[in-house]
């Protein structure tokens, strides 16, 4: 079977593992033919899955990695790099903070090229590893698997086999689990809310009355109660309808991505029993446990589909029944399409040869941008009102600095005109003060003698220095009179 991933799962709308709607004669609703999506069941009600643990090598590395990652989540907005957190995104002011560099509003330039490489790079991950980031590192994978699926298990049981648990569970039981989600949802948005508002700010609302700051309270609360939507209620559902991660793999994957596969050459035909003879029969013995450990419930041996976020449970469970059966395990495997259907495996193609050539571009425009970025950024803009006036005999300018302090001290500048003793200036601050990391906008009045205008403009060069050291140079052009009336 060559699916491709935009097809939903190709499960039977039911099996004899799972109880369905009885369908009567009187039944008015059509049924379909296959499951419409792997969490609905084919009445339209929810299919609740409750995944088998199947513990293998890749469970084991996954769960190594993902204990990592909770760590690592966990102690970004902690860590600090050049003095300032790992990742901030301070959205209220408009500065980003990755990796000790600070994205103000003026780098637009830096930002673009920044989000620009990010994409490519999930661009290349996928095109080689196809969806690595679903299955090993996406905060929902890992916290889903590794911490709330877990704590299910321990107040609820492990599921039977197709997702129906084995016997009733004590109402006890499950009030508790719900109380443990909610500590740990809490937790959670505290660290979340970290990486947006910083912890020193958090540190304030946490030991803070409520009372004293009820907004970033009220935040603190929305954001546990959609964790708890989504790890209690909404689920694997948030890969399979609402990412758009997930949406995009049919563009994203080739023939040559890695991706979890089923062998369909060596399983089929498959089969429960043992074949009678002369009947060929594949490998796969039809068990089932590829089925019941999927998080997203779909089978494997349908194809490719989008629901699929190769955590590889399937393979873990496979191998374990392989290994029984005394046959080859990586009946399902990481492989890819045409490895599995040709045989052959080709890891060079063009996008992943053109990804990182134009990665490479993006990277180093972006460093060249940012080593060569000044202290301080400057412009200047025109003030509202007359163009121009006249005064004392001088033509007279009013515009607008506007100056952003890429440092992370204050600083205090001075603007002087470079060059041109005709044209002198007065600023409309006395003190020209800037905070670190914050935009200061300060009144210019520019004065020039006329005969400097050659058509209505004349140029002049501003030097902004701090104490000594001159840190900006700009050039801006100045309005004047078309023509200068000669003095009589
Ligand atoms: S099919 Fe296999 S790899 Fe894909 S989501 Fe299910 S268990 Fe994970
Ligand atoms: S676990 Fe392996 S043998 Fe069992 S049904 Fe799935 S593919 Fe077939």
């Amino acid at each position: 079977m060559n699916h491709t991933p935009t097809q939903p799962a190709k499960r039977p709308a039911a099996t004899a593992n799972e109880p369905q709607a009885e369908h009567t004669a009187e039944s008015t609703l059509l049924q379909p033919e296959e499951r419409v999506l792997s969490t609905l069941e084919a009445d339209g009600t929810r299919r609740w899955l409750k995944p088998r643990v199947s513990p293998g090598r890749f469970f084991n590395r996954r769960r190594i990695v993902a204990y990592f990652l909770i760590a690592l989540f966990t102690l970004l907005p902690y860590i600090p790099i050049n003095g300032k957190p790992a990742i901030l995104l301070d959205i209220l002011n408009r500065e980003f903070t990755i990796l000790g560099y600070t994205f103000l509003p003026t780098d637009t330039l830096p930002l673009a090229l920044f989000a620009l490489s990010v994409l490519i790079s999930i661009f290349l991950l996928t095109a080689l590893f196809g969806r690595v980031w679903c299955g090993w590192a996406c905060p929902q994978t890992v916290y889903m698997e590794y911490v709330f699926r877990p704590i299910e298990r321990l107040f609820e049981g492990t599921a039977g086999r197709g997702g129906t648990a084995k016997r009733a569970v004590a109402g006890w039981r499950k009030v508790a689990r719900i109380v443990v989600y909610f500590l740990i949802s809490f937790y959670l948005a505290h660290t979340f809310l970290a990486y947006f508002v910083g912890v020193a700010n958090l540190r304030q609302w946490v030991f803070g009355s409520p009372l004293d700051h009820p907004v970033a309270f009220l935040v603190v609360m929305a954001v546990t109660g959609l964790m708890m939507f989504d790890f209690v209620y909404f689920r694997e559902q948030l890969c399979i309808v609402a990412c758009p991660y997930g949406r995009l793999q049919s563009v994203l994957l080739d023939r040559q991505s890695l991706i979890v596969t089923y062998d369909e050459s060596r399983g089929e035909p498959r089969g429960k029993h043992k074949p009678k003879e002369g009947e060929s029969r594949g490998d796969c013995i039809d068990c089932e446990m590829c089925v019941s450990t999927c998080p997203t419930g779909i089978d494997i041996r349908d194809g490719l589909q989008l629901e699929c976020i190769h955590c590889a449970q399937c393979i873990d469970a496979c191998d374990a029944i392989m290994t029984k059966v005394n046959k080859p395990t990586g009946l399902i495997r990481y492989s890819s399409q045409e490895a599995v259907e040709e045989g052959r495996r080709r890891l060079f193609r063009p996008r992943v040869i053109l990804y990182p050539a134009v990665l490479a571009v993006l990277f180093t425009a972006l460093l060249v941008t940012l080593t060569t970025k000044s202290e301080v950024d400057a412009s200047v803009l025109r003030s509202a009102g007359a163009l121009h006036t006249i005064s004392e005999g001088k033509v007279v300018n009013r515009l607008r600095l506007k100056l952003t302090n890429r440092t992370d001290r204050a600083a205090t500048y001075t603007v002087a005109v470079v060059d041109e003793p005709r044209i002198t200036l007065r600023l409309t601050e006395k003190q020209l003060t800037v905070e670190p990391g914050r935009i200061h906008r300060v009144g210019l009045i520019v004065y020039a003698e006329p005969e400097l205008f050659v058509n209505g403009t004349a140029m002049v060069d501003l030097a902004i220095r701090n104490g000594e050291h001159e840190v900006k140079r700009i050039r801006t052009p100045l309005v004047g009179p078309d023509r200068v009336e000669p003095t009589p």
